[in-house]
């Protein structure tokens, strides 16, 4: 689903690259940890990934196709089969929590009856039933964090990329995110969360990648995080 062939990502020259030579493969339906402390490169992966940046060296497939070879007006395409969470929600603060996850359908031209029928289920989906005329600053952080992951999965993507989701929210509220993020992975969804939260890490137990100033490692199918928060 996700491939790196030896990428290498050099933003200026004169310091080290924010990736080194990584390589390293996400299958369909994975939960994988990209973990390491704060500047280890876990953004530049997500940003390779969905084509914001592009490497310097290397290649990196994406649902097999090399990305470096999707022109510009292909970005899109690529981009809607990644739903993309991040720390800090961006949802729309004056639209209800129904409309921050229609507009998602809006913008890729679904019908209103399509939308109708969907949000809901997506609401429930990631436990929000009930909340769809709620706006946002009406709900706490987890549930912002719902309304943003609902987002994200509506249009069914492949690959969810989850950018330290958990990073503004306290333990508990996080497991309940953590919990929401399995449920979506069980239906099938590639799932990798970056993320320096060692306690979420070894209480899920499910594959480790680790980065260490742009460079891989440790790449583990059930591993835990020992790296400082
Ligand atoms: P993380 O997400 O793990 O905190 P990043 O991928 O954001 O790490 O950063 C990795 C390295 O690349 C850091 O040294 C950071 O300063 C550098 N970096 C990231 N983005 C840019 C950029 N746009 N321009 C220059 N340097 C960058
Ligand atoms: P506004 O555009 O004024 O924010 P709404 O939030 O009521 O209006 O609706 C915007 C979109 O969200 C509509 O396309 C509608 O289909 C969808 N929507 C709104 N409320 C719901 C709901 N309870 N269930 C499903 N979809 C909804």
């Amino acid at each position: 689903m996700i491939r790196f062939d030896n990428v290498t990502k050099v933003y200026d020259q004169n310091s080290r690259p924010a990736l080194d030579s990584v390589s390293v493969e996400i299958d369909r339906g994975d939960f994988a940890f990209l973990v390491g402390s704060s500047g280890s490169g876990k953004s530049t992966f997500i940003r390779l990934v969905l084509k914001e940046d592009r490497a310097t060296r290397g290649a990196v497939y994406v649902a097999g196709q090399n990305v470096a070879n999707i022109p510009s007006w292909r970005v899109p395409k690529l981009r809607r089969g990644i739903g993309v969470v991040f720390q800090d929600f961006r949802l729309l603060p004056n639209k209800t929590v129904a409309s921050n996850v229609a507009f998602a359908m809006q913008v890729i031209g679904k019908s209103r009856a399509v939308i109708r029928e969907t949000v809901p289920e997506v609401l429930k989906t990631v436990g929000l039933e009930g909340k769809d005329h709620r706006m946002p600053h009406e709900l706490s952080g987890g549930e912002q964090q719902r309304v943003a992951i609902a987002r994200a999965i509506v249009n069914k993507p492949g690959i969810l990329l989850a950018d330290e989701p958990t990073g503004n929210l306290d333990p508990t509220t996080s497991m309940g995110i953590m919990n929401v993020l399995d449920r979506i992975n069980q239906n099938g969804t590639t799932v990798v969360m970056a993320t320096h939260d060692n306690v979420i890490v070894n209480h899920m137990r499910r594959r480790v990648i680790e980065l260490q100033d742009g460079r891989m490692v440790r790449d583990e199918a059930h591993g835990i995080y020992v790296g400082s928060q």
